[in-house]
């Protein structure tokens, strides 16, 4: 009958639900470990010039090598780090750690990824301040990318922190564009540098297809608006062709690169034209 079906309801629901916390609770603990021993990395993708011949930055990627589970991508963890309480130290680690490194690539810029929740702690702005003094980071080799999460809930702070960030020389790029659903009025508002077209614009675009006709007014909203523009996910030469044929000014991809450890950043700008074969082919 009815009580002793919704016992049974329990009785299977119950360990169930036990596991996925549990599995949360372990992932959580090693996270918070992981970022305390210093035990993430980071990666990093080249930014290239639109004609493929420079690397004009570069963005940070962290990456967690999991002793058991092997290199674990941001897109398994950070969703757990900012549920969990654990964004904002894994945020500074980050930020700290790629100031630390790319220090040494003078004239390129170094663009970090900021989480929403991140950019809404009331020092958010205070604490990478303090950062790039203690890292000795030119803030004009900084970006900082934003995506519209951000800017969603409390306009007025956003904007507030946005040119406290800006008034140190900080850059700001806004990521992922396209993707959310009022970017316009968030051009005109905010304070970027940059917008970032998301990459699944690119993904299935033939030049004469719908996405290339949205890619195409994106980097000319961009430009008409004095916006660096960026187009992400950058895999094909047709691609390339296609964005440099509409004026966009940087480029990201498989193309050139995927993110890579640091070292293999300084033998990239240790070439001339280091992506001379790919333009070749
Ligand atoms: P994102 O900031 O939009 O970064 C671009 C992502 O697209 C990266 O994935 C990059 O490896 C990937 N990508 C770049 N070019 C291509 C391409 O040509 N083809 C394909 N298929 N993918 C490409 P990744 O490293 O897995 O990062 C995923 C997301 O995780 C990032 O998206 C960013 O939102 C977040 N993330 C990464 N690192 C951090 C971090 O340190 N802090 C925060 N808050 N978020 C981060
Ligand atoms: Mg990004
Ligand atoms: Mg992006
Ligand atoms: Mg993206």
């Amino acid at each position: 009958e009815a009580k002793n079906s919704g016992r049974n309801r329990w009785s299977f629901f119950e360990p169930q639900m036990n596991r996925a916390l549990q599995v949360k609770r372990m992932v959580e603990d090693d996270l918070r470990n992981a970022i305390e021993q210093d035990k993430l990395t980071l990666h990093y993708q080249p930014q290239v010039s639109i004609d493929g011949s420079t690397i004009i930055g570069v963005e940070a990627l962290v990456r967690w090598p999991h002793p058991e589970h092997g290199m674990i991508p941001p897109s398994e963890f950070i969703a757990i780090a900012e549920e969990r309480g654990l964004i904002v130290p894994l945020s500074e680690w980050v930020l700290r750690r790629a100031c630390q490194e790319a220090r040494r690539w003078k004239g390129v810029r170094l663009a970090v990824n900021v989480s929403p929740i991140q950019f809404r702690h009331k020092d958010f702005v205070a604490n990478v301040i303090r950062i790039i003094g203690e890292t000795d980071f030119d803030p004009g080799q900084l970006e900082l990318e934003l995506t519209e999460g951000v800017l969603i809930e409390d306009a007025d702070a956003a904007e507030t922190a946005m040119m406290d960030i800006r008034a140190h020389g900080v850059g700001l790029a806004l990521d992922d564009f396209g993707t959310g659903y009022s970017s316009l009025i968030y051009l005109r508002r905010f304070a970027f540098d940059k917008i970032k077209i998301d990459r699944s614009f690119l993904e299935y675009m033939e030049e004469t297809g719908e996405s290339a006709i949205l890619v195409h007014s994106m980097a000319h909203l961009g430009r008409a608006l004095g916006l660096r523009v960026c187009a992400e996910g950058v895999e094909t030469a047709e691609q390339h062709r296609f964005l440099q044929a509409i004026g966009c000014h940087e480029l990201q991809g498989f193309l050139f690169s995927r993110a890579v450890p640091a070292e293999e950043i300084d033998r990239l700008l240790a070439v001339n034209n280091p992506f001379a074969e790919v333009l070749a082919a």
